[in-house]
């Protein structure tokens, strides 16, 4: 069976392989894969710079973004069902894990499938704990491959509004940092709920981004401090820099929340009056939010049905190109939006 596959610590290894054929045990659900989503993770895994190997495995199986289908009936689950699946998996020995919050855990020993000591979605079958399995409605289909950086985002605003709301707060006025797939659905999940917002990227593509009904600021020809200041400020450009920024482009009780990664060693600059003065005497908050748990999945299912249902031709857009698993490197080369990998027509 054939899988993308990458050696963990060494760059440019991400090949295709031949993989032993995957045999369920009893009470697995067997899924055939559709399609995996790239993301910037994928990308630092094949650079050498994140990602473990399964332990004694001589490389990782790529995929965390999956869309599957049901093989066979049993385990709650009938042949034919759309699925995907949870990616942090229980470090089986902290209270988070134990809560069923594997994305808060504790050790750090989590697994991650297709990043972190467990295989991967990028293969023809997987065996999968039905537990971890996510149910996609038939009416999403293929747009179901957007669950998983959905879920990021959902988990993102989950602990967003519980920390602005630790105090009396409105989400009136929100700001996205960066354009790709994170910031894209970040956006329509904002104003799926009514929140008006601006997304600011150097991108010139904003369509998808208007579309929404939000307003698109170009970074390269508008200053952010002259658009006005916001309740929420997500980071999902992936710039140290720009997330050094955010807590001075907050109003009063305003959050702040880092979504996106940057990888690069350096030092960035805070402004001392707002980290110093305006950050305790405007209650401010600044965190950072990663992976999702099982009510973030079934969010952002719920969320992304409801968004097709609004906006049918714009989410169709959000997803390409889409090809097949040999040309991984295309995909993996493509930025905005969300390129996929196909593994079944
Ligand atoms: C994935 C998360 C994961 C994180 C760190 C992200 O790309 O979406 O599920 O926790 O990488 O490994």
């Amino acid at each position: 069976m054939l899988a993308l596959v990458t050696e963990p610590g060494k760059p440019h290894t991400t090949r295709i392989e031949d993989v032993p054929e995957v045999r369920p045990r009893e009470g697995e659900v067997l899924v055939r894969t559709l399609e995996v989503g790239v993301c910037g993770t994928d990308r630092e895994i094949s650079e050498g710079v994140f990602g473990v190997a399964p332990e004694a495995e001589p490389f990782l199986v790529l995929g965390h973004e999956a869309l599957g289908v049901v093989e066979q009936d049993g385990n709650g689950f009938s042949r034919g069902d759309l699925v995907t699946a949870i990616v942090r998996r229980s470090c089986g020995r902290c209270v988070a894990c134990a809560e069923d919050s594997p994305d808060s855990c504790l050790t750090g020993d989590y697994s991650e499938r297709g990043i972190t000591r467990l295989h991967g979605y990028a293969r023809e079958l997987v065996a999968e704990d039905p537990d971890q399995l996510i149910g996609i409605p038939a009416a999403l289909g293929r747009l179901g491959v957007l669950a998983e950086p959905t879920s990021i985002c959902e988990r993102a605003l989950r602990h967003a509004r519980a920390i602005g709301g630790r105090q009396p707060w409105q989400l009136e006025r929100a700001l996205v940092l960066g354009a790709g797939a994170i910031g894209l659905l970040t956006t329509y999940l904002l104003r799926l709920a009514g929140t008006e917002v601006w997304v600011a990227s150097l991108e010139r593509e904003s369509e998808l981004i208007e579309e929404s009904g939000a307003h698109y600021v170009s970074t390269h020809d508008t200053d952010l401090a002259d658009i006005g200041r916001f309740d929420l400020v997500v980071e999902a450009a992936g710039e140290a820099s720009l997330m050094a920024r955010t807590l001075g482009l907050l109003r009063r009780s305003g959050v702040a929340c880092l979504l996106g990664i940057d990888t690069r060693d350096q030092q960035v600059e805070i402004d001392g009056v707002v980290l110093g003065v305006e950050t305790i005497l405007e209650n401010r908050v600044l965190f950072g939010s990663v992976n999702a748990q099982r009510r973030d999945w079934v969010a952002a299912v719920e969320d992304l049905d409801a968004a097709r249902r609004r906006w049918p031709d714009a989410l169709e857009r959000f997803v390409g190109p889409r090809v097949p698993l040999d040309r991984f490197e295309e995909a993996f080369l493509h930025v905005g939006g969300k390129a996929t990998l196909l593994l079944d027509d």
